[in-house]
């Protein structure tokens, strides 16, 4: 077969490949057609002498022996008609060799067809092509035999090894122009049932040759081949092409059969990369196991999930060796960047200047020491420098050293920037108002400086005020074991005026000094490491974020990923609004040409290239859709938990603001309204318009989108119109929080409030009755009844909260008594009363919450 396969082809093209043989043969009329079937003549005769008894192989090809003639010739077709037109012998064999082994290679795709049908069972393409056999067979009574432009196309399906298409059927149909006798067909149809059980055997070694003799015969009735041959030829490509297609519908059915044989063999044993959480889908991908497969195996795990859900490492391992695979674990490290292990030799490194973060009580004066000592730089030379807030800037002092100063006070960005594992801050300068002193805001300044074992650096300000008193602050700060190099500590203080400009070259040499003391060093040599300071949605420019370099050379051109964003830099602009082409650690510098804006205190990486940055951003994405999505990884254990506890309710939020301050701003507050009760959960913040995405978070959870200064775009407009999502719409924070908690009052229910109607003193207690306790009381405010509620307090704690029991004067028994008067009570399921106690009365009712 493979044979016929090589020789197939060039049937196909036999003008081209076998002219000179058929020039050297005689077939002369039929070449003039310039088609391959003259050529087929040449060969085939060879064949035939070449071995007789031997069905030959297929057309064509080879050029060495075919076998001869037909020896065996069963039920010849009634020779109607000879040949018109003066066939030359070799013609006649020729032809006759074509009905022959279109006969045969009909055999085949028979025999073939029906192993399939066999097979399959009757699938519904099986159904349909026997209906076209039926429908060809009906026409090949009428109709001639197929024309060659038919063998050619057997000849091909069978090469494949295919079984026949339909298609074979319709090809004699299409050229009925040919009229062929209806008898000798049917004879044909005979013999090829009864070779049929011998070519379901191998229908490839089936014996041709009988068919052969007989189709021979039929052609030789049908004259005129020459003419019409030529013309099926013309028809043969479109033929082809008919037929191509089939094969490949063929072949794909067979590998979709071989996928079946494949089920029943044994299964393949896989090495399946798990990481620390993976979604059931994504772990069935790996597996490649059937989704449903796994969350069926997870149902009788008792873990009913569904496949978007995500598992846990342990639960994956679980399934992974249930199905008879091997794990490997990866951690999130493996894909992600890890920072933290690529540490530079210390050769590498260089001084850098410090970042400074100035902190310290409102109103005292740390935004007016920002801008005075970015104005005392914009004077000592950058003329014409116009200050940019950009988030940082830098200043020279008078020595020549650098500082890095953040622009955002207080400790608020501090903290926030050091929960994100940004420690970007070297030194904190404290500024305390020499006429206020120390404050709360103060102390906690140095509680935090100190948590983050930053130094500090105490700038007593306002020095020229009347009335300020530095040295009072110095001695203040003692009490917070802040003891300043005059008191004999080591924290540098500097006496300074934010508003008179003075002291401020001071306060500069102290913080190169302390830098220096500090050996603040990095590789500027490397692959850039910076944070984001500030981030936000430019209108003109994209997304816009400011970075300070922690490590290595930012450059333009160079591609990063940042949090879940990627990018390459377009340009860079230092704080003085100057384009710069790289940007050096401690260096502040905005960077253009982010996909999307990230978070501050985000962490900048420069990779290698963009499918790198794209991999970590995409899996940053997915890990934080993970962790929106699904609290936690489904676990066995955390099933359980999820189930019994009795968790506080939340109130989910979609945040969506104009710039990251405001992102950030929003956030923070919704926190703060968080009670233990119910807990806010921002499922999603960021900046830009609500979109599609946020829409679609936010009714997963059935949760609000709060739109601050934005509005939603047109598609995540028309989803919500559908979906009914609820937008608010705020531009000022505090609407927001106070909008916020009205309803998250509201998804609470109704408040049980207490109010206190009265109080009374314990002054006895007696027994009453066998083991109970009547206490004689006075009451002092209000009044007391029968059935209220009260609580129980001994010096002003809570002993217990019970109700009034009973309540009698004067041993009658009473439904109130008043302010004033004495009466005797016993309390319900208490007897732990003493001379002393104090009774608070309270009535309880249900109120609408507000928070
Ligand atoms: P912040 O809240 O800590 O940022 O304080 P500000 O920088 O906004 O300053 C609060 C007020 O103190 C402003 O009215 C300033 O003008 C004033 N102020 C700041 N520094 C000085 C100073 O050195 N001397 C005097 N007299 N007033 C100052």
């Amino acid at each position: 077969m493979s044979d016929e396969g090589e020789n197939k082809p060039t049937l196909g093209r036999k003008p081209l490949g076998l002219k000179p043989r058929i020039e050297s043969g005689e077939v002369k009329q039929t070449f003039s057609h310039g088609r391959t079937n003259k050529v087929v003549v040449e060969v085939k005769r060879k064949k035939l002498v070449g071995k007789p008894g031997y069905a030959p192989e297929p057309e064509v090809a080879a050029p060495p022996p075919p076998p001869p003639p037909p020896p065996p010739p069963p039920p010849p077709a009634p020779a109607r008609a000879a040949a018109p037109g003066g066939e030359t012998p070799q013609e006649r064999v020729a032809r006759l060799q074509r009905e022959a082994e279109e006969e045969r290679l009909r055999l085949a795709e028979e025999a073939n067809r029906r192993e399939q049908e066999e097979r399959l069972r009757a699938a519904e393409e099986e159904r349909r092509r026997a209906e076209e056999n039926r429908k060809a067979e009906a026409e090949a009574a009428k109709a001639p035999p197929p024309p060659v432009q038919v063998e050619e196309q057997v000849i091909e399906e069978t090469t494949d090894g295919a079984s026949p298409p339909p298609a074979r059927r319709f090809t004699p149909v299409e050229s009925p122009k040919r009229p062929a006798p209806a008898a000798p067909r049917e004879e044909v149809r005979g013999a090829d049932t009864r070779r049929e059980e011998l070519r379901r055997e191998d229908p490839k070694k089936a014996p041709h040759k009988p068919s052969r003799d007989r189709a021979g015969d039929n052609r030789r009735q049908s004259g005129k081949l020459t003419v019409t041959r030529a013309l099926d030829d013309d028809e043969g490509a479109r033929a082809r092409s008919l037929a191509a297609l089939k094969r490949a519908r063929e072949k794909e059915r067979r590998s979709h059969m071989s996928g079946m044989q494949r089920d029943a063999q044994p299964k393949q044993v896989r090495d399946v990369v798990v990481p620390e959480a993976i979604t059931v889908q994504e772990l069935a991908i790996r597996m490649a196991e059937k989704g449903s497969d796994l969350v069926k195996a997870l149902f009788k795990m008792g873990m009913p999930v569904t496949l978007t859900q995500s598992i846990d490492q342990d639960t994956a391992e679980l399934l992974v060796t249930e199905f008879g695979h091997n794990i490997t674990r990866v951690s999130d490290a493996d894909v992600d960047i890890a920072h933290d292990e690529d540490v530079d030799a210390p050769e590498t490194l260089k001084a850098r200047p410090p970042v400074v973060t100035v902190m310290g009580h409102v109103d005292h004066g740390k935004t007016s020491l920002l801008d005075a000592l970015r104005g005392a730089n914009v004077q000592a030379g950058e003329a014409g420098g116009i200050t940019q807030h950009i988030g940082a800037y830098q200043v020279k002092t008078k020595g020549g050293d650098l500082i890095t100063f953040l622009d955002t006070p207080g400790h608020e960005a501090f903290s926030e920037m050091r929960a994100r594992g940004a420690m970007v801050t070297d030194i904190v300068i404290l500024v305390v108002a020499a006429d206020d002193g120390i404050m709360p805001q103060t102390i906690e300044a140095i509680n935090h400086a100190r948590s983050a074992n930053v130094p500090m650096i105490i700038a007593i300000n306002k020095c020229d005020k009347d009335g300020a008193n530095p040295q009072r602050i110095r001695e203040r700060l003692l009490e917070h074991e802040v003891i300043v190099e005059k008191m004999g500590g080591e924290v540098q203080d500097v006496e300074i005026s934010a508003l008179k400009k003075t002291g401020l070259d001071d306060l500069l040499e102290k913080l190169a000094l302390q830098a220096e003391l500090m050996e603040l060093k990095a590789n500027p040599d490397r692959a850039a490491e910076a944070v984001v300071v500030e981030a936000k949605l430019d209108k003109g420019r994209g997304a816009v974020a400011t970075l300070l370099i922690r490590r290595g050379t930012l450059k333009t051109g160079d591609v990063f990923v940042v949090g879940e964003e990627s990018g390459k830099v377009r340009a860079l602009i230092n704080d003085k609004g100057q384009q710069v082409k790289q940007a050096t650690p401690s260096m502040p510098v905005e960077v253009l040409g982010l996909t999307g804006v990230p978070g501050a205190g985000e962490i900048l990486t420069v990779v290698e290239n963009e499918a790198r940055a794209r991999e970590v951003a995409a899996f940053r994405k997915e890990q934080a859709k993970l962790k929106r999505t699904t609290q936690a990884p489904v676990s066995v254990d955390n099933m359980f938990s999820a189930l019994s506890a009795n968790r506080a309710k939340e109130y989910a939020v979609v945040v969506k603001a104009d710039v990251q301050g405001s992102v950030e701003a929003i956030v923070n507050a919704l926190h703060k309204i968080s009670t233990d009760e119910i807990k806010v959960r921002v499922l999603q913040s960021g900046v830009g318009a609500i979109t599609e995405s946020d829409v679609n978070l936010a009714n997963a959870s059935k949760a609000p989108i709060i739109g601050f200064n934005v509005r939603p775009n047109a598609k995540a407009r028309e989803i919500a119109e559908r979906e009914k999502t609820r937008f608010k719409y705020f531009d000022v924070i505090y609407h927001l929080t106070e909008d916020v908690a009205k309803e998250m009052a509201g998804i609470l229910g109704p408040e049980i409030i207490e109010t206190v109607v009265g109080r009374a003193k314990i002054q006895e207690v007696f027994n009453a009755g066998k083991k109970d306790k009547a206490a004689g009381l006075l009451v002092l405010e209000g009044h007391i009844r029968k059935g209220y509620h009260t609580r129980l307090t001994r010096e002003d704690v809570i002993v217990s909260k019970t109700v009034i029991a009973s309540l009698r004067r004067f041993k009658d028994d009473v439904d109130e008594v008043r302010a004033g008067l004495e009466c005797g009570v016993v309390l319900q399921d208490t007897n732990d009363i003493k001379p002393g106690d104090m009774l608070e009365i309270f009535e309880v009712e249900e109120r609408e919450r507000t928070l």
